[in-house]
Parts: C-alpha cells; structure tokens; sequence
C-alpha cells in the first residue's frame, strides 16, 4: 500500500506557525499582487492567494493594471511598491501579457521584498545556503517531505524539470538536505532508467501524466508537481478520472500517471491535493518573514 501525501495537512501545519508569529508583529504584513492581463488561471491564482491572506491576518492589495501596460508602465508600478513601507512582499503573477518585459519587471522587485524568491539576489543566497525567500513551490516540497518523515539525507533524488522556478531551486533544496540528485530535462538520454534510480523523485514538466510505471522505482517517494488540464474524455477515462470531472472542466492530472504511481511508489502526491497546497503556504512563509525582517530593522 502507498502512502498518500497529502498537502493541505502541510499547509494547515504551515499556517498555523506562521499565527503566532503575525500576532507579534507591530503591523500585519503586507502583500502587493499584482495582476496584468486577463489569463483566467492567473485570476483563479490570485483570488486563492489573497483569501489565504485574509484567513491569516496579512494585508493584500491586489493592483490589476490593464494588459495594455508597457513594461516601464509595470516597472514605475513595482518602484511605487518597492517604496511603500506597508508592503514587505510582492508578488507579480505570470504570465504577464507578451509585450512586456517580463524579466525587467521581476527584477525591479527589491530583493527584500521578493516574495517568490525569483530574485537573482535571492536565487544567489539559495545557491550559498543562506537564508532569503526562497522559490515557494519546492521550498514547500521539502517541507512535504520532512513533515510526512521522507528521509533525504544520503538518498538519491532526481528531479525531472529544470525550469528556474522549480526544477533547479528543487536541486539546490534537496543538496542542502543532503540528498544526491541528479536532473534531468527535455535532452537527458535513457530518462526512464535515470528516474528509475530515485528514492525520491519530483517530476516538474508540465506533461499530461508522462511518467508511467517504467519511471519509478518499487517504494520510491514520488512528487508530481504538474498541473494538466485534461478536457479529452477517452484519455481522462485512461487515467482514471471520472466523466463528471471532465464535464466540469475540473479534471487535473500532475506529469505522473495517477494509477502507475499509485501501483508502484511507496509515498506520493496526488493531483489535485499534493504540491498545490503547499506553493501558497510558502508564500505566506516568504511574506511573514520579510515582515519579520523589516521591522525588524526599523
Ligand atoms: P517549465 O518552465 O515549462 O519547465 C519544464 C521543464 O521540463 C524544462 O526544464 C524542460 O526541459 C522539462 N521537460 C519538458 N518536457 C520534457 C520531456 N519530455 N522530458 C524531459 N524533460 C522535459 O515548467 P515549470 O514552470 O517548471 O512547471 C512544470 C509543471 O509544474 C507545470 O505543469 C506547471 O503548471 C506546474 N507547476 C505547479 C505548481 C504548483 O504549485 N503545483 C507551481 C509551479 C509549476 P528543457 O529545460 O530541456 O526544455
């Protein structure tokens, strides 16, 4: 029998040490979302962020400048909030509308209040092993799997995806918990038989189910960090989701077949459910901290 890893156990374990902390701050943390253009997942993000928010005592302020602005329209913006001592975090939702400079724009983020973590600063820190905000989706993993007791210290772990915001971060976390991990991307040779290696293996692709029972190891501790939609009734019967879900429009399916890894490891986590959870807490792990830091230093 496989263990389930559930991640709303995680993020109410998160929360809930985050309270005390907020309660003894002299001002409640600030939070900027900003929100350009009108991608409906985006919306659905940000709505979620900022009731996390409420239900935590954290001020938000959601900007939602128009998908017409320019990128030095968005940079003027990030310079406001930079400035404004009521916001210690902020966050800017991606995709931002292809005319802008996204990069520019998230580099005009302080580094003290990059409350993704996506701040070169910051990724240098992550790099060092010193403390920062650090990228929310695996610094919540690894707290996934120190809270269920995966051991990482000595183990192998392969992370499948090297994108800035999860596959390398991920790398760099599980080293500093002593793992051995090897990556592995788009150009990697024998990839089954390299995540077949893992005791722990995080797959962040954003391929509909691509690892199959071939990829894992009996018993390894698999994390599947993708988020397919999948709409195709043949194929959403395939991986066991029901018909309703699909009329819904609500079938999500991770990179990991959800029956193979159900069959086959020994611990993972389910889509929906899993990692979800756990991007959102770290977030308001990243924003109490910055609070913390700056008053801190006032
Ligand atoms: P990304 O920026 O598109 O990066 C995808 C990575 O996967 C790349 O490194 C790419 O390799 C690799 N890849 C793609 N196809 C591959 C293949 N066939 N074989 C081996 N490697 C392959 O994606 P991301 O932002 O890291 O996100 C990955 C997934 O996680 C998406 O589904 C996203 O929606 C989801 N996500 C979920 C959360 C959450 O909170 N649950 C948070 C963030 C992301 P190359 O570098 O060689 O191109």
């Amino acid at each position: 029998m496989s263990i389930i890893l559930h991640g709303l156990a995680v993020q109410t374990e998160i929360l809930s040490r985050l309270k005390p902390r907020i309660h003894k701050l002299s001002r409640p943390p600030g939070l900027a979302v900003v929100l350009a253009g009108q991608d409906p997942a985006s919306e659905i993000y940000v709505r979620t962020k900022i009731k996390a928010c409420a239900e935590l005592g954290i001020f938000s302020a959601k900007i939602t400048p128009p998908d017409t602005a320019t990128t030095e329209e968005l940079v003027a913006l990030i310079e406001e909030l930079n400035a404004r001592p009521d916001i210690d975090g902020i966050l800017v939702q991606m995709p931002l509308p292809k005319h802008v400079d996204a990069r520019r724009v998230l580099e005009t983020v302080a580094a003290d209040k990059d409350a993704d973590g996506f701040h070169p600063i910051n990724v240098g820190y992550l790099v060092a092993g010193r403390p920062a905000p650090r990228s929310c989706t695996p610094a919540g993993i690894i707290e996934l799997l120190k809270y269920y007791q995966i051991p990482m210290e000595g183990r192998h772990a392969v992370v499948l995806g090297r994108s800035d915001i999860v596959g390398k971060p991920m790398a760099l976390m599980l080293l500093h918990q002593n793992a051995t991990v090897t990556i592995c991307h788009s150009r990697t040779v024998n990839l089954p038989e390299m995540c077949r290696q893992a005791d722990i293996l995080v797959a962040a692709i954003g391929r509909t189910a691509f690892v199959t029972a071939d990829y894992i190891q009996p018993g390894a501790t698999v994390v599947d960090v993708g988020i397919n939609r999948v709409t195709d009734l043949a194929e959403a019967a395939r991986l066991g989701r029901s018909e309703e879900a699909v009329r819904k429009g609500k079938t999500v399916v991770g990179d990991v077949h959800p029956l193979d890894v159900a069959r086959v490891a020994g611990a993972y986590t389910p889509v929906p459910g899993g990692v979800g959870p756990l991007t959102i807490a770290m977030l308001m792990n990243n924003t109490v901290e910055l609070a913390e830091r700056h008053q801190g230093a006032a």
